[in-house]
């Protein structure tokens, strides 16, 4: 049975945390051919959990593995990264894990396009890349089904509400935009051209075909989407609340290890999930 040695990158966060629990969970268990085994773990020089015990930090005794600020040090004979920190971090590991061949399992959200086009060359470039706004497997399923609602109700406003917890830094949520894409796709449309992300003042009657956009930010909120489908006398209502970050961590280890079996190139969770 292979053997992937997974690196969590932002150990120190919320979901590095959550990432580092799943992969020790996950340990001598096989899934799709492969085992997964904590490597090391990795965060930005000068955050409070460097040094720290891996597992201590993670609230699940002793793993015996360092949090390190030295990332050429943690991919040393590395298989995996999952990475789920900030923009700037991603396209930088990225560009490691094409030099290396790695699998990059890539939660961050808030890219850019100029950063999607950077790990969409680092994709090219060597490195097998699964990317996606929400690794949980409800979120993906509530998108296919968006989609269909979407095409089928192809006269119905769509309007996508998300709230977060208050340390959020990126709006609309990585969720909000994929609810949105599968919603574009439904309607064969390009979401860049047809979604209104902020609304203020007087902003006229709501145009056709496009798709809204509104942000909540506040307390301890995991992540709660809904999808709302308004038509004439009648609305319908696709939502999905996040209760625990371990939906998204343990579908991102589950990620890496799908990607064991695949040649580089860029995959989603869809992928992942065959939806
Ligand atoms: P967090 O608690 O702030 O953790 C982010 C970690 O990354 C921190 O340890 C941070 O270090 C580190 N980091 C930030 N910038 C860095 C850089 N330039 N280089 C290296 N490390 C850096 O945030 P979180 O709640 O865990 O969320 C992390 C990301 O995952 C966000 O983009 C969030 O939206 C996304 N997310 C995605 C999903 C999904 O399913 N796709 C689910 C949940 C969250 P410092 O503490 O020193 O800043």
């Amino acid at each position: 049975m292979a053997e992937l040695k997974v690196v969590v990158a932002g150990a120190g966060g919320r979901m590095g945390a959550a990432n580092i629990r799943a992969v020790a969970a996950l340990n001598g268990l096989a899934l799709h051919g492969a085992v997964a085994k904590l490597h090391a773990a990795v965060d930005r020089p000068g955050t409070p959990a460097i040094g720290q015990d891996a597992g201590l930090f993670a609230g699940i005794g002793p793993l015996g593995i360092a949090i390190t600020d030295d990332i050429d040090a943690a991919l040393a004979g590395a298989d995996a990264i999952i990475d789920f920190t900030a923009p700037q971090a991603s396209v930088a590991l990225a560009a490691k894990a094409a030099e290396r061949g790695l699998i990059h399992v890539i939660g961050t959200t808030g890219c850019s396009e100029a950063d999607d086009a950077a790990i969409a060359q680092a994709a090219q470039a060597g490195a097998r890349i699964v990317k996606s706004g929400n690794f949980s497997m409800g979120v993906n399923v509530l998108a296919s089904l968006v989609r269909k609602a979407a095409a089928t109700l192809a006269e119905y406003d769509i309007e996508i509400l998300e709230m977060h917890h208050g340390r959020k830094v990126d709006a609309p949520s990585g969720t909000a935009l994929l609810l949105g894409e599968a919603a574009a796709e439904g309607r064969n449309i390009a979401l860049r051209d047809h979604s209104i992300r902020v609304r203020d003042g007087h902003t006229g009657p709501r145009e056709a075909g496009t798709i809204g956009f509104a942000t909540l930010r506040g307390g301890t909120v995991v992540g709660d989407h809904s999808v709302i489908l308004a038509g004439p006398s009648e609305r319908i209502e696709l939502n999905h609340r996040a209760e625990d970050r371990a939906i998204f961590a343990n579908g991102a280890a589950r990620a890496a290890l799908w990607a064991a079996g695949k040649p580089a190139g860029l995959y989603s969770m869809t992928d992942v999930l065959g939806l």
